[in-house]
């Protein structure tokens, strides 16, 4: 405001700032990316989107000044089509769950300050207090919470292994190399309330008897490597990092190291090596790094959004906290939604609930003459899901046994515009390029499977290659030597499984 009101030389109004001593704070994304900038003007609530800087003007002098919105400037919520006051009021708002994001729009996401006012550091300082690593195991195996990275692996199961790893040291590391596509659930996170994910860094560093711990954040996220640097130096400067923390004994440090980019780095293996100094390439497990990790140590490795459940599962209980979502996959998960929808971006839902939810009751439905063909979710990974599926509830064994995965969470809408062989070409083309080769079937074979795909798409696709392509996905599956090769042909798969019609109609030449 004070650089605006500079500016344009609104002294007036610059004097009367300095006196009401009013605050901008930086709230991080609040999840509806495509109708940003947002302004929340507090203690009135009201809800301001696409803001642009020749706005602040009216928003200071109508609502600041006088307390009354500025209509034309709230937004529209796209469910009704009606102009909404406040966030709350919003129908994508009231149908998500917000619980990693229970702040949203309310957190200064730069202050440490904020986050312990909204009793942030609190669980760490209770874990500590208490003493009792195998409690914290207890319950974090208790809640339920499953690693949102991809997998599903228990994480109070994972804790434990590694904490009962012999090792002179022991490591704790944040994956925070999102790199699907359409994805960046783990960015906002990052950038809008790093300190939840150090919070939970701290916690779980305390319980397995770490002495460092990495954050391995993309370089391509500036921001959010800026918004955890700055979390780790407040942190350090408030004596919850370093030697003896609060007098406990407990000594811990942490260092931030940027991914350069390589998809195959957010398989769990090639991002030690990564962080190693090494080419960042798979390795064969076991041993797993929960048993060998970094340099040979046991390392406890989760990814971002696993670790900001951590401090709130503590805070509430393992009880309160299996309230939400199903009893296989409870509590929620954050899911970044793009593809013909009226509103893409971040939305949080409780496990279990349903496709439709979310394409119609969250994200309003599809846009003009669009009508709903398909999602592909999981990432480029990921499985696509016909109409069929609109009502599966999204959970872990919901969607394994739909053929499709969790993954980290990306979930592309498609509509019957969409050819699906040149969908499944599409995401082919991107794993064929982050192989890392070091296995023939996933580095030969996506690139086989890949010229297949092509060849649909330019009209010149045959039924032996439509057989070849079968035979060829599944092999890449069961040959493959980690996970990137192993999920890499599910677009062909499911695409084969549920829109095998669309690969003839390429070779019969009708469409
Ligand atoms: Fe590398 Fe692919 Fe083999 Fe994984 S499956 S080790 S990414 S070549």
């Amino acid at each position: 405001l004070r650089r605006i009101f500079k500016e344009n030389n609104v002294k007036a109004n610059l004097q009367k700032l300095e006196e009401k001593e009013e605050r901008v704070r930086k709230t991080g994304c609040c999840g509806r990316c495509s109708s940003g900038p947002w302004v929340i003007v507090m203690p009135y609530g009201y809800f301001y989107s696409e803001v642009k800087p020749e706005d602040v003007k009216e928003i200071y002098e109508e609502t600041i000044l006088k307390g009354r919105p500025v209509e034309r400037l709230l937004f529209t919520d796209p469910a009704t089509g009606e102009r909404v006051e406040r966030l709350e009021d919003a129908k994508f708002y009231k149908v998500q769950s917000f619980y990693i994001m229970e702040d949203i729009g309310k957190c200064e996401c730069d202050s440490i300050d904020d986050y312990m006012g909204r009793g942030g550091y609190l669980s760490f300082i209770k874990v500590l207090k208490e003493g009792n690593p195998d409690n914290v195991i207890k319950t974090i195996k208790d809640s339920g919470l499953r690693g949102r990275g991809g997998a599903g692996f228990p994480t109070g199961v994972k804790w434990e292994i590694t904490k009962n790893s012999r090792g002179d040291k022991k490591f704790v590391v944040c994956n925070g190399d999102e790199g699907d596509p359409g994805a960046f659930m783990n960015r906002t996170l990052l950038e809008r309330d790093p300190h939840a994910v150090l919070e939970g860094m701290l916690i779980a560093a305390y319980t397995i008897g770490a002495q460092k711990g990495y954050a391995y954040i993309r370089a391509e996220y500036p921001v959010a490597v800026e918004m955890f640097r700055k979390a780790i130096e407040d942190a350090k400067r408030l004596g919850l990092i370093g030697e003896n923390i609060l007098g406990t004994g407990f000594s811990f440090d942490i260092e931030i190291k940027e991914g350069a980019g390589a998809f195959v780095c957010g398989e769990e293996t090639a991002l030690l090596a990564s962080i190693e100094g090494k080419r960042g390439v798979p390795r064969p497990r076991p041993p797993y790094p929960a048993q060998a990790g970094l340099w040979g140590y046991p390392t406890l490795i989760n990814n971002v959004e696993t670790y900001a459940n951590v401090p709130k599962i503590i805070r509430d209980g393992a009880e309160n906290y299996r309230k939400r979502g199903v009893p296989n996959s409870p509590g929620t998960k954050m899911f970044s939604v793009t593809g013909p929808v009226k509103l893409t971006g971040i939305i949080e839902v409780e496990f279990g609930t349903t496709l439709r939810q979310i394409v119609y009751e969250i994200c309003g439905g599809l846009t003009g003459d669009n009508e709903f063909k398909a999602v592909q979710i999981g990432g480029p990974s990921g499985a696509c899901l016909s109409e069929a599926f609109l009502d599966l509830p999204l959970d872990y064994d919901s969607l394994k046994s739909a053929g499709a995965m969790v993954g980290s969470g990306g979930i592309v809408v498609l509509s019957k515009k969409a050819c699906m062989v040149e969908v499944a070409r599409f995401f082919l083309d991107f794993t064929k390029r982050e192989s890392c080769g070091k296995c023939i079937p996933c580095r030969e074979g996506l690139m086989q499977a890949y010229r297949i795909l092509e060849r649909f798409t330019q009209g010149k696709g045959t039924y032996e290659d439509l057989e070849n392509l079968e035979f060829l996905a599944g092999l890449i599956k069961t040959a493959s030597a980690c996970g990137l090769g192993q999920t890499a042909p599910n677009p062909i798969l499911s695409t084969l499984r549920l829109f095998r019609d669309e690969y003839i109609a390429h070779i019969e030449g009708i469409c």
